[in-house]
């Protein structure tokens, strides 16, 4: 029979990737414990009302990437394709928003019909993290701070924070008409993808990852010149705030993010090392979401970060190389009554809190000892028949030729084994 695989975009992670993952993972939680950032966790199928009403129609996103469908109830259910709406929804249905501000943070898969390519996959991971309640532009560079300091404790190199200010509405519906002017009349210049967009959505023109079109965008109006004084007054808030936490960063007048709820600041941090698909995490303000989606006015800021392109990095640059457990005993055993005994001393040895591997196949001691050798484990424990009869065991030094095997009752290995 034809064996059946995974879908176009979709993923496995083996056992030689996980332990890289457990380590970002894990990593992630410390640096949110210390920055007193709480977890959530979110349902991966929500209403598509909420990410059409929170990302906006005009988005990639919303307008091409979702996996939609009508469940056996006839709702329209959406696979979430990123974290914040979910959160936000979650904040304003029990009511957290009341309690104060709120830190909370997420992981898990996200879903996008998108082209895979490298970094680019359609069901990938986000860790991120939201910041809900909180309007001071010192907030802004704390949640940078956290990504960046992650990202350096994993020892990710070359990296690069790129920042922006979208400035208030007033100031984008300002900028976008005089987008809109000089974008019309560069029109034939444009590739198709954006000449569409000057109707539909002019500012994610900028976004365009066409590098024509960008070399073209060299020449265009700049939301920076756009910006009312306050929101200039703000930027300059946060550029110092980072600038005397040490974190270096480039002015992009061009960044906007790909969703639409985003004002003020918005960054990315990028890596040359990726190619086409840089943006290894991205964030920004967005202080009206949350009323958008029914919920008090709220300010807000916060990121998510692609965990398929930081392992990318990571191992690129060979660092963490994969750590599979390594057995502290290996246990090896021939026949019914030594097959059981080899069981139960496994199950005492984890008990006792040791990573212990038992060889089921019943095979030739010698095949088993290849095993053995081959696992890692500096002990293996050998049972046969004799022993199993006798209640004995023997241990025998896998590393180190000079050590003696040993005959013990099977219950005085892992005493000896917590001394070793
Ligand atoms: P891009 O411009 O690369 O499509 P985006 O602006 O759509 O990214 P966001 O929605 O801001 O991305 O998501 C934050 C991060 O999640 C991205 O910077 C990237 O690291 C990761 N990411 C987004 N889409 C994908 C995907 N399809 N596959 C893998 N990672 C992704
Ligand atoms: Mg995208």
């Amino acid at each position: 029979m034809e064996a059946i695989q995974s879908l176009r975009g979709m993923v496995d992670l083996l056992p030689v990737q996980t332990p890289l993952w457990q380590r970002i993972e894990a990593t992630a939680r410390e640096h949110f414990r210390r920055a007193a950032i709480g977890e959530i966790r979110t349902p991966l199928l929500e209403a598509t009302e909420l990410f059409a009403r929170g990302i906006g129609e005009a988005t990639d996103v919303v307008g091409k990437e979702m996996y939609t469908f009508l469940d056996r109830g006839d709702r329209s259910c959406t696979l979430r394709p990123e974290g914040t709406a979910s959160v936000v929804r979650a904040a304003i249905e029990h009511g957290l928003l009341a309690q104060g501000p709120q830190r909370l943070w997420y992981g898990g898969p996200m879903f996008r019909y998108e082209r895979p390519q490298k970094g680019r996959q359609r069901q990938f991971h986000q860790i991120g993290v939201e910041l809900l309640g909180v309007a001071d532009a010192t907030s802004d560079a704390e949640a940078i701070a956290v990504a960046w300091d992650l990202l350096a404790d994993l020892g990710v190199d070359g990296l690069e924070l790129e920042i922006n200010s979208l400035g208030t509405n007033d100031d984008r519906v300002r900028y976008r008409s005089e987008l809109v002017a000089w974008l019309q009349a560069h029109h034939d210049q444009l590739d198709a993808d954006s000449q569409q967009r000057i109707a539909t959505n002019p500012l994610r023109v900028l976004d365009s990852k066409n590098p024509a079109t960008q070399a073209l965008l060299s020449g265009a109006p700049t939301l920076a010149d756009a910006l009312a004084g306050e929101s200039h007054e703000r930027f300059a808030q946060v550029r110092q705030a980072l600038e005397e936490l040490g974190i270096p960063f480039v002015l992009n007048p061009r960044l906007v993010r790909g969703l639409d709820y985003y004002g003020h600041t918005a960054f990315e941090i990028t890596s040359s090392q990726l190619g086409a698909q840089a943006t290894v995490c991205g964030g920004g303000r967005y202080d009206g979401l949350v009323e958008q989606l029914g919920g008090p006015p709220t300010a807000a800021v916060g990121w998510a970060l692609g965990l398929e392109r930081l392992v990318l990095l990571l191992s690129q640059a060979g660092t963490m190389a994969s750590e599979a457990a390594v057995p502290d005993l290996y246990v090896i055993s021939r026949g019914g009554a030594a097959e059981r005994l080899a069981l139960g001393l496994c199950r005492q040895g984890r008990q006792a809190g040791l990573v212990v591997e038992r060889d089921p196949s019943g095979a030739a001691f010698g095949k088993q000892f290849k095993r053995a050798d081959r696992s890692g484990a500096l002990w293996a424990a050998v049972v046969g028949e004799e022993e199993a009869a006798e209640g004995a065991v023997v241990l025998k030094h896998l590393r180190d030729p000079q050590q003696q095997d040993r005959r013990l009752p099977s219950g005085a290995v892992l005493e000896l084994l917590a001394k070793a």
